[in-house]
């Protein structure tokens, strides 16, 4: 059941003579020269396009889009066949528009569960998703393991930033007991990376570490309660399968992982050289915080189930014009699923659109799709679509893209991400994340001003935003990328940017009313495209393909 349509805006096609003469000269064409010449004039950003394609994705009938779904394949063919009318060379596996992807869908069986603590005062069961949260094995049916424990701090390791987390201390053989989060003082953009589940859970078994704990805390209660990461513990977890059907980024050393509630944590610190208030205590205040050897002995045991399902990202290319330079790629990426439907929830309407998660991402790749075909003079450098499946699941089609391209890996040379333009507001700035990385910072910068709005500093660092979308998969795979946010400036002094953003992702994220009827303001998303947009052709026309900054972190760490 959906809401009676309200509240739509007029849409009114955006681009003006102006932008339509930027868009030219972008690409070194005279816009007089172009007319004369009787070559077709590349076509406008059309807002109502973008509605359209909205409109169709974000349907109930598509059914949330969820990866490996009749809604998800139906949404799949739509990219397809949109791909197919503007004429780009399909770049999918064999010559075809989609690229498949297996996944393994892991359940947790809850009665094979166990997490039991024994200190000096005795023993204690803990009790699934009062006490603790847990995920099963992505790699065997049933784990087991009883061992000792230490406190390793956050578990971050970073020479940059002069942090061992497991200095001194011996884990092998052992359960890892650690924070969530990570310092304080780490930059955003590269804490959201050390500080990363998957970062953390390397450290443990590189070192020899057979369990791991993550300990939920008061500070991390504060901006995410226990009991709602509690309402998304029945899983499945989702993990690409590779040549050999195995789980990509399963850990098979750490046999099984828990997350603790805070009020739980205390006995495992029993008879140790300091008490969980104190180390709560450090991490509400952003003070250091070292790791010692905890007293408690712990008991982990999982049973897991697993299913597979395949899914497919769906890949277009649109061929360079120039000779050599047409042998390198960027990309445009946009997820194409969402998050299906919530049968347990209390709302009568139990369908998550996902009109701008991200219908709308993949609207603006699809009309700028178009106009880059249209063009008069094709950018010089391929420009490649990807639409991808499974970033609900954890970025996992566009890890697989970026893992199994479909055109050589080193020839990629820059990412360009869409993923959930906020375009409930005429916004007059935008957040560039990765921009401050590599070269493309400034041609960022460069296709900002000619739209006319500004570049702000990330405004929500605590929300990770860096780590959180496709971006990043190419960013792993030392591929220089840019992500685009809408910033929190209005242009419409009634509206506060910023409030919008927040309320959406309080009450509308991941929910059944991120659909069509709220207020989409289509200029705006024309707006946005045609940022991204002249990003695009930038990078494609440049002589030299985009550079890491020689001092970025992501650079050094992943660029080979
Ligand atoms: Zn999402």
């Amino acid at each position: 059941m959906k809401l009676k349509a309200h509240l739509l805006s007029k849409t009114t096609s955006l681009v003006s003579a102006l932008s339509l003469s930027i868009l030219l000269s972008a690409c070194g064409q005279d816009a007089a020269k172009n007319a004369d010449s009787g070559q077709l004039a590349p076509a406008q950003v059309n807002a109502d396009n973008i509605k359209a394609h909205i409109e169709f994705l974000a349907d109930d009938t598509l059914l949330g889009r969820d990866t490996g779904s009749v809604g998800y394949q139906i949404s799949a063919n739509y990219v397809k066949s949109y791909f197919k009318q503007l004429g780009l060379t399909p770049m999918g596996d064999q010559g075809s528009f989609e690229q498949s992807v297996t996944f393994s869908k892991t359940y947790l069986e809850q009665q094979g569960a166990s997490v039991v603590v024994e200190n000096a005062n005795g023993t204690s069961e803990l009790v699934f998703k009062d006490d603790y949260l847990m995920s099963g094995s992505k790699l065997s049916t049933q784990e087991q393991v009883k061992a000792d424990t230490v406190f390793v701090g956050y578990g971050v390791i970073s020479p940059d930033f002069g942090y061992d987390d497991y200095q001194g201390l011996d884990v092998k053989g052992k359960v890892v007991v650690a924070l969530t989060g990570r310092p304080d003082d780490l930059p955003s953009e590269e804490g959201a990376h050390l500080g990363s589940s998957s970062e953390k859970l390397r450290h443990a078994a590189e070192r020899g570490a057979v369990g791991y704990i993550t300990l939920h805390t008061p500070k991390r209660e504060k901006v995410r309660p226990f009991a709602v990461s509690a309402k998304y513990a029945e899983g499945p977890r989702y993990a690409w399968l590779d040549k050999n059907q195995q789980a990509f980024g399963a850990r098979p050393e750490i046999k099984v992982g828990a997350y603790l509630h805070h009020d739980k944590a205390a006995d495992l610190f029993v008879g140790a050289e300091q008490s969980v208030e104190q180390v709560f205590a450090a991490d509400s205040a952003n003070e250091k915080i070292k790791g010692f050897d905890l007293a408690a002995k712990v008991t982990l045991a999982s049973k897991s189930r697993h299913e597979q399902v395949t899914s497919p990202n769906i890949v277009a290319v649109l061929p360079g014009s120039d000779p050599v330079l047409k042998d390198e790629y960027v990309v445009y990426t946009a997820h194409l699923d969402h998050i299906g439907v919530s049968e347990h929830s209390d709302h009568q309407d139990k369908i998550n659109n996902g009109a701008l998660d991200n219908a709308s991402g993949v609207a603006i790749l699809l009309e700028t799709a178009r106009l880059l075909s249209g063009l008069p003079e094709k950018p010089k450098r391929s420009i490649l679509f990807t639409v991808v499946t499974a970033e609900e699941k954890g970025l996992l089609g566009s890890s697989y893209y970026a893992n199994n391209p479909t055109v050589p890996q080193s020839k990629i040379v820059a990412n360009v991400n869409l993923d959930m333009p906020l375009i409930l507001y005429p916004f007059s700035d935008i957040i560039a994340f990765g921009a401050n990385h590599s070269s493309l910072g400034p041609i960022v910068e460069r296709a900002a001003a000619k739209v006319d709005v500004s570049l702000s500093p990330d405004p929500m660092p605590e929300q990770a935003i860096f780590t959180r979308s496709d971006h990043y998969s190419f960013v792993k795979q030392g591929v220089p990328a840019v992500f685009l946010m809408t910033g929190f400036k209005s242009k419409d002094p009634n509206i506060d940017g910023g409030k919008v953003f927040r309320e959406f992702l309080s009450t509308h994220y991941h929910s059944h009313s991120d659909e069509i009827e709220l207020p989409i303001q289509y200029d705006a998303a024309a707006q946005f495209a045609e940022v991204n947009m002249m990003i695009g052709i930038e990078i494609a026309n440049q002589t030299e393909r985009p550079t890491w900054n020689s001092d970025s972190f992501f650079g050094k760490t992943f660029a080979q």
